[in-house]
C-alpha cells in the first residue's frame, strides 16, 4: 500500500518526475522493489531484444498453465513472467521514462476471481436441447448442476419450467440457434426427431457445432445425422439407458451407451466430446463404448421386453398387497419405472429399432408355451370336476356339464380317487 502511495504521484511522466522518482528509488529499499529501468535496463544492454522476447514467451508458457491447469501457483507465476515481460520491454526501450514497480503490489481485487473464470470457462460448456419433455429436463438438472450454461427450445412453451431451473428458454428454434450452442443435444421423442431435424435451422449453428442425442433407439438417428448434418459437425450417439424415475437419485452404476459417430481430428473438438461425456462419467455412471447397431440388438432383448412387460403388468394394474414378496415388489418397481413413460416412447422402441419384432415374437411364443404347460395339465374339465364333484356323484364331468365315465378300465368311476382321474384325463389329451 506504502509503496503504491509514494509511486503514484509519478505517474505523468515529465522529466522532472522521472529525476525524483529516480532519486527516490534509490533511497528505497532494493529487497520490495524492482526498478525497471534499473534491473532490465542492465540485461537489455546486454541483449535487448533477446531478453524481451525471453521475458514474453515465460509469459506466454506460464499463461498457458494457467489455462491448462488453472491452479494457483500458475496464476501467480503469470502474475511475475507477465511483469517481466513488461519490465523488459521497460528496458529494451532505453528512452522511456522509470516506472517503479512493486513485485508484490496487489493486483484488482477481482484479479484471482476473473482468471479463475476464464479458466473455468474452458471447461464450461452451452448445452443446447432440443425437446424440453420429461427427459430434456431429467437432463437440464444435471448439466447445470455440473456447472455448464443450459438453453432450451421445444415444440411447447416451457418458459416458466425453464426459468425454475436457471435455463435459458427459446421457444423459437432460430433464436436458440443463434445463440451458439457449443453441443446440441436432441431429447425429442423418436417419433418426431426426424421432423424435428428436418425442420431445424442447422445453418444458424457454429460452423463445428456438436450434435448429439438421447433416443433410446440408436441405429436410426445415427443414420439421420450422418445424412442430414453438415459434414463439419460432430456426431455423437448417447443412450442413458435410466430415466427420470430410475435416475431420480444417484446414477452410480448405471449405464450410458455412446458411440463417437464422427469428431473431427483437432483436439478442441475431442476434448468438446470428453467434458460432455464426463458430466455421466462424474455422476458416476458406467460408460459403455459401443456402436449403435450393437446397442439396438442387445436393447430389444434387454429393454424393449423389459418395457413390454412393464406396460403388460401396468395395463393390469398391479396394486400394494398386505403380503407383498421381494419378488412382487420388483414387479412393481418395473411397473413403476416403465409405465410412466409416454406410449410414444414404447412405440418409438418398437417401430425404430428392426429388432423389437423377433423380440415380441419370442415374448409371445414364450407365453403361450408357459399357457399351454399349465393347461395340459390342470385342464377345464378337471377343474369343473375338483370344484363340482361333490354334486356329480359319477364320472368325470365333461365340459357341457355332461356325465361321463373315467378311462380306468374295470373300476367304476365313482370308487376312482380325483388323483386317479386326473392322470387319465392327462394321458387321454
Ligand atoms: P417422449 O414422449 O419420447 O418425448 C417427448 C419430447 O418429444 C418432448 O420434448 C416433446 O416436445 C417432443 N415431441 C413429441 N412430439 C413432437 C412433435 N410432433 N414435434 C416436436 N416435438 C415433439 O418422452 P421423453 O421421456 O421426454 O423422451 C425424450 C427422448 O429421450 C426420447 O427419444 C427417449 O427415447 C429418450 N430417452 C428417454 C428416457 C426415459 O426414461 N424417459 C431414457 C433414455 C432416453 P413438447 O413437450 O414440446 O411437445
Amino acid at each position: 500500500q506504502d509503496c503504491r502511495a509514494r509511486t503514484r504521484p509519478l505517474e505523468p511522466r515529465s522529466s522532472t518526475y522521472q529525476r525524483a522518482s529516480r532519486r527516490r528509488i534509490r533511497t528505497m529499499s532494493a529487497a520490495t522493489f524492482v526498478v525497471a529501468g534499473a534491473s532490465t535496463a542492465c540485461a537489455s544492454n546486454r541483449h535487448p531484444v533477446k531478453g524481451n522476447a525471453k521475458a514474453r514467451s515465460a509469459a506466454l508458457g506460464a499463461r498457458r498453465a494457467v489455462a491448462s491447469r488453472g491452479d494457483v501457483r500458475a496464476l501467480s507465476s503469470e502474475r511475475h513472467a507477465s511483469f517481466r515481460a513488461s519490465t523488459a520491454r521497460v528496458g529494451a526501450r532505453r528512452a522511456s521514462p522509470v516506472t517503479p514497480r512493486a513485485l508484490d503490489a496487489a493486483q484488482p481485487f477481482d484479479f484471482e476471481a476473473k482468471q479463475r473464470q476464464k479458466v473455468e470457462k474452458k471447461r464450461t460448456l452451452k448445452i443446447g436441447i432440443v425437446g424440453f419433455g420429461n427427459f430434456g429436463q431429467f437432463l437440464a438438472k444435471r448439466f447445470i448442476k455440473n456447472g455448464h450454461d443450459v438453453i432450451a427450445t421445444s415444440r411447447s412453451d416451457y418458459g416458466s419450467i425453464a426459468a425454475e431451473l436457471n435455463v435459458g428458454y427459446y421457444r423459437d428454434p432460430d433464436d436458440f440457434c443463434e445463440m451458439h450452442p457449443d453441443v446440441v443435444i436432441f431429447c425429442t421423442s423418436i417419433l418426431s426427431t426426424e421432423a424435428t431435424i428436418n425442420a431445424f435451422p442447422m445453418q444458424r449453428l457454429r460452423r463445428n457445432t456438436l450434435v448429439a442425442d438421447v433416443l433410446s433407439v440408436k441405429q436410426f438417428p445415427k443414420q439421420l445425422f450422418l445424412q442430414r448434418m453438415p459434414e463439419n459437425f460432430d456426431i455423437l450417439c448417447l443412450h442413458p439407458m435410466f430415466g427420470p424415475d430410475s435416475g431420480k437419485g444417484s446414477w452410480k452404476d448405471l449405464p450410458l451407451v455412446y458411440d463417437k459417430v464422427r469428431v473431427g481430428e483437432e483436439k478442441s473438438r475431442r476434448e468438446r466430446v470428453e467434458r460432455l461425456l464426463s458430466v455421466f462419467e462424474d455422476e458416476g455412471c458406467r460408460m459403455v463404448e459401443m456402436s449403435c447397431e450393437e446397442h439396438d440388438i442387445q436393447a430389444a432383448s434387454s429393454q424393449f421386453i423389459t418395457h413390454t412387460v412393464g406396460r403388460m403388468l401396468g395395463t393390469m394394474e398391479l396394486g400394494e398387497t398386505t403380503i407383498n414378496t421381494k419378488g412382487y415388489e420388483s414387479l412393481l418397481s418395473l411397473v413403476n419405472n416403465t409405465y410412466n413413460d409416454s406410449f410414444d416412447l414404447y412405440y418409438g422402441l418398437f417401430m425404430y429399432n428392426k429388432n423389437a419384432t423377433a423380440e415380441l415374437s419370442r415374448l409371445e411364443l414364450a407365453f403361450s408355451q408357459v399357457k399351454a404347460q399349465l393347461f395340459d395339465r390342470l385342464h377345464t374339465l378337471i377343474r369343473d370336476d375338483i370344484f363340482d364333484e361333490a354334486s356329480v356323484p359319477t364320472g368325470l364331468r365333461s365340459g357341457n356339464g355332461k356325465a361321463k365315465n373315467g378311462g380306468g378300465g374295470d373300476t367304476p368311476a365313482e370308487e376312482r380317487t380325483f388323483k386317479d382321474r386326473l392322470i387319465d384325463q392327462v394321458n387321454s389329451g
